[in-house]
């Protein structure tokens, strides 16, 4: 393949997409047009079915759109169930403070009663929407709180 082989087809590939590219590469790629008949026979067909093209791309465009807002969504949605959990904790460990008996059986107990069936939910979510590496690090770590809670707590 020569140097002219290789531009035509580049610019044959990106012919449907010639109008968002650059200006510099946009001026590349109509300079090649204007000399190749091969291009500007595959321009003029296509130009016959612009409608559908036009279709075509802007469908491309909006499917981007809706893309980024379900990473906002995830993160957001992970925002809250992380605060969730927080507050699960705080208000179990508030509680266990402010009873007048050390109750670690009562902390534990709470935590099974409270902790467990909502993180639980929240982990099934989590596995549907995400299946990732912070699924994992987020049941290890409701491990941790489940087993270890009481334990952490008679440190302080
Ligand atoms: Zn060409």
């Amino acid at each position: 393949m020569n140097k002219d082989e290789k531009i035509h087809y580049l610019a044959k590939e990106l012919i449907p997409f010639r109008e968002d590219a650059d200006l510099k590469t946009r001026k590349i790629l109509e300079e090649h047009y204007n000399e190749c008949k091969d291009c500007m026979k595959r321009i003029e067909l296509l130009d016959g079915v612009t409608s559908n093209e036009d279709l075509d791309i802007q469908t491309n465009k909006e499917q981007v759109s809706p893309f980024k807002g379900l990473i906002i969504f995830k993160l957001s949605i992970f925002a809250v169930f992380l605060v969730v959990r927080i507050s699960i904790i705080g208000i179990i460990t508030f509680n266990f403070y402010n009873s007048n008996v050390v109750n670690y059986a009562g902390l534990v107990s709470n935590l099974i009663l409270f902790y467990f069936p909502i993180v639980g939910i929240i982990n099934i979510i989590v596995f549907l929407f995400y299946r990732n590496k912070l699924f994992w690090v987020l049941l290890l770590f409701d491990i941790i709180v489940l087993l270890f809670l009481d334990d952490i707590l008679q440190f302080f």
